[in-house]
């Protein structure tokens, strides 16, 4: 039988991400993975992050001076944070941060969240034509939390999945049909178990104490197909997660909790399947399970 890890090298995963720091957050793990495997990986990020809020206390003191910045700043701190998980490409395609849902920067004229939908389509179908993915990676309808960027990015990245084979956008090169589209996931029963551990160690349960069934960014377990081994990864993790350093605040457990911790219980990384053109059975422990390096699937 052949080595399933062996002749995976040369496939491709491409994320769809809104903002600066959410490639880490939910799936930095896969993204490491993917380089230690011999993938290549592509991360495009929609928006410029520009409205998000100051945590740095350093940075937050001098908002003034920062604010200005704040595109580039976040523009270094995700470049940073791809070279350590190895990403192999980053691709910012500029659009304005819009701000958390109901905020009046959803209005401004180049809010992702406003954005002519045909073209900015086109824009993540110019990139998977040309970064030919096997693998795409994006939120579920909800966004992940319900911010305006995350559904804007489900939405022009189902679409675009979708439009990069068929012959629409001719000029935008060659059709590409992606194998297996995934959502990124947080399941319930994880939230119940990182509860329960703060808990009996004494702590404040990261997520508050709500019911896990009433918080807007947990996923059913039932639509939870893929579960990723990330744990000889997550010191990267962390340290990409800390490369955003205008992003950081207490509350992120990749930070807070101790490293053994963290590699012994929450190292792994969830995903849900939305489609797969190659055979596959669930549940997966790999994004790549049922594709090979040599099969590319018809364009
Ligand atoms: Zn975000």
């Amino acid at each position: 039988m052949k080595d399933a890890e062996s002749d995976v090298s040369g496939l491709r995963l491409l994320a769809v991400h809104a903002h600066p720091d959410d490639e880490t957050i939910t799936m930095g793990g896969l993204l490491a993975l993917c380089a230690d495997r011999g993938m290549s990986t592509s991360v495009i990020c929609c928006t410029d992050g520009k409205v998000a809020t100051i945590f740095d206390p350093e940075y937050a003191a001098k908002e003034d001076e920062i604010r200005p910045r704040l595109k580039e700043i976040r523009e270094a701190e995700l470049r940073r944070a791809g070279e350590i998980l190895g990403v192999s490409e980053i691709n910012f395609l500029g659009f304005g941060d819009s701000g958390m849902a109901g905020t009046e920067t959803n209005n401004a004229p180049e809010a992702f969240w406003r954005a002519d939908f045909d073209e900015a389509v086109g824009r993540v179908v110019a990139h998977i034509r040309r970064f030919r993915p096997q693998v795409v990676v994006t939120y579920d309808g909800n966004g992940g939390y319900g911010h305006p960027d995350h559904i804007q990015a489900h939405r022009v990245t189902l679409v675009a999945v979708e439009a990069a084979y068929h012959a629409v956008y001719p000029d935008l090169g060659a059709p590409w049909r992606v194998s297996k589209l995934y959502y990124t996931a947080f399941p319930r029963s994880e939230v119940r178990r990182i509860a329960e551990m703060a808990r009996a160690a004494g702590m404040k349960p990261p997520f508050g104490e709500a019911d896990p069934d009433s918080l807007d960014f947990v996923t059913p377990d039932e639509l939870v197909t893929t579960r990723v081994n990330c744990r000889d990864q997550l010191s990267r993790k962390r340290e990409a997660l800390i490369a955003h350093r205008s992003q950081l605040t207490e509350e992120f457990a990749l930070l807070s909790v101790p490293e053994e911790i963290l590699r012994e219980h929450f190292s792994d990384e969830f995903y849900q399947l939305v489609f797969s053109r190659v055979p596959t059975t669930l549940p997966e422990t790999d994004v790549f399970a049922g594709l090979t390096g040599e099969a590319s699937p018809p364009a």
